[in-house]
C-alpha cells in the first residue's frame, strides 16, 4: 500500500520509468519538483517538450539535432573523407570530446544482434553505404562497441564496405572488451582511435 497521495505516486512512478532511476530516487526527486517553484517547474516541463518538438535525426548522419544537417556535417572545416561509425548518438559525443578526430560520422542506431531480432536492415547501413557512393569518402572508421554485437557488425559491415574500395578501419586498443564506448575515457578513446587497424 501507498502512503503517498495519488498525484505524489503518480509523479514518483513517473520518474522511476527513467533509466537507472530507483524507488528512493524517484520520490526525490518528486519532492524536488513538488518543493519547486512554479517558474523552475515550468522550465523544467518547456525544456522536455522543447527537445522532444525540435530534436530530429540528421538526414546524413543520423546524430540527434536541432537542425538539419547537424552542425557536425554542415561543418566545412570537418574532413570529409572520413566517416567514423557509431551505434548510438552518445558515443559521437564521447568521440567528440577526445578531440581527436576530425572527420565525419554515422550512427547506426544499435548493432547487429539476431538474439534481440535485430537486423542489419533495422539499422542505418544502407545509408551508410549510399553515403560511399560519391567518392569522397576514402576511409570508414569501424568504432561499434567491442562487444559481441559491435564486432559482428564491425565485421558484416567491413564486408559490404571493402569491395567499395574505400579502406576500413577498426578502433583496437584500449577499450576493454565488453566495454562501453560512452564510458570510456578520453584518453583510452583516443589511444583507441590512434591505434585503429584495417580490416
Ligand atoms: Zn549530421
Amino acid at each position: 500500500m501507498s502512503y503517498y497521495s495519488p498525484s505524489i505516486e503518480k509523479l514518483i512512478e513517473s520518474f522511476e520509468k527513467l533509466p537507472s532511476i530507483g524507488n528512493k530516487t524517484a520520490a526525490r526527486l518528486a519532492f524536488y519538483i513538488l518543493n519547486a517553484s512554479e517558474e523552475e517547474t515550468n522550465e523544467f516541463i518547456e525544456s522536455i517538450q522543447n527537445a522532444k518538438k525540435n530534436l530530429k535525426y540528421c538526414s546524413k548522419c543520423y546524430n540527434i539535432t536541432d537542425t538539419d544537417p547537424c552542425p557536425i556535417c554542415s561543418n566545412k572545416a570537418r574532413d570529409q573523407s572520413v566517416i567514423c561509425v557509431v551505434e548510438d548518438v552518445r558515443d559521437v559525443v564521447a568521440m567528440e570530446r577526445t578531440h581527436e578526430f576530425k572527420g565525419l560520422y554515422h550512427v547506426l542506431h544499435g548493432s547487429i544482434s539476431p538474439m534481440n531480432g535485430i537486423g542489419p536492415d533495422d539499422l542505418k547501413i544502407k545509408e551508410l553505404l549510399s553515403r560511399l557512393m560519391g567518392g569522397t569518402v576514402k576511409e570508414v572508421i569501424l568504432a561499434t562497441n567491442p562487444r559481441v554485437e559491435g564486432e559482428a557488425t564491425a565485421m558484416y559491415l567491413s564486408k559490404l564496405i571493402k569491395p567499395l574500395g574505400v579502406k576500413v578501419t577498426r578502433i583496437a586498443h584500449g577499450i576493454p572488451v565488453g566495454g562501453d564506448l560512452e564510458y570510456t575515457d578520453e584518453v583510452t578513446l583516443s589511444r583507441a582511435l590512434e591505434g585503429r587497424v584495417q580490416l
